[in-house]
């Protein structure tokens, strides 16, 4: 057998040792696998957050069903008159479920098993044990103390003191009420603002959304399949962002 260049490699019946070469082809094998399962793994990473993010807007929405079941039928307005003059409650994804105010937020009882457990069971971070809000878990790391929302409300929708009566909407599966934004609500002027944190959807993932219907199912939609409230081109378009009783 031919002795091997490599001096520390001990020669006999059989090698013992890799030759330079041969361990540099495997080293290149090694990086070549790595390189075409990151993508795959990458991905795999950004859908589990995905779901992870649908099962957190889907125990919001479970919140909220259960609020209006009691209350006949109403879900509880962005801002709710008398109240906003003396606490802060116009914020709604965040706000509502605040427990440190008089009154507490509307949704603050049926939260309550949940934030003095563990807050982020449900989804929910705390911004110097003031705020709570909803955080997406594909915003990495989460963003605590700041004023950025990770969900954002259907402004049109939900934008007077009145509040939702849900039997009066025509298509709650199609009205959205709850996306992810890094603003606390989204309105008409999306398209036409230059920032993604200007009232618009977030497209944190894979270019699109999860979204709450008005229903209380979550779904998840591109940001393309999002209508454009400047270009309807189809009804059930606008009852995507509209509640009235003409839609
Ligand atoms: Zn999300």
């Amino acid at each position: 057998m031919k002795k091997s260049s490599n001096p520390s490699c001990i020669t006999g019946a059989m090698r013992s040792c890799f030759t330079l070469i041969e361990l540099l082809v495997v080293i290149a094998i090694i990086a070549i696998l790595a390189a075409m399962l990151m993508p795959a793994l990458q991905m795999a990473r950004a859908k589990a957050q995905a779901i992870s993010c649908a099962s957190n807007i889907g125990q919001f929405a479970k919140v909220i069903m259960q609020y209006a079941s009691d209350h006949g039928d109403w879900v509880p307005p962005k801002k709710d008159g008398p109240r906003i003059s003396t606490c802060a409650h116009s914020f709604w994804a965040g706000n509502l479920v605040k427990q440190e105010t008089t009154p507490a937020g509307y949704f603050a009882p049926y939260v309550h098993a949940y934030t003095t457990r563990s807050i982020s069971d449900f989804g929910l971070i705390t911004s110097s044990g003031t705020y709570m809000k909803f955080a997406c878990p594909a915003q990495t790391p989460l963003t605590q103390g700041t004023s950025k929302y990770t969900l954002g409300t259907n402004n049109e929708t939900i934008k007077d003191m009145v509040g939702v009566f849900l039997p009066k909407l025509k298509y709650p599966s199609r009205n959205f009420l709850l996306m992810d934004s890094k603003s606390s609500y989204i309105d008409l002027s999306w398209k036409s603002t230059a920032s993604e944190a200007d009232n618009c959807p977030w497209p944190i993932h894979s270019d699109g959304c999860n979204i709450m219907m008005l229903d209380g199912h979550v779904e998840y939609r591109k940001m393309a399949a999002i209508p454009d409230i400047y270009n309807y081109n189809a009804r059930n378009e606008k009852s995507f962002w509209e509640y009235g009783p003409s839609y």
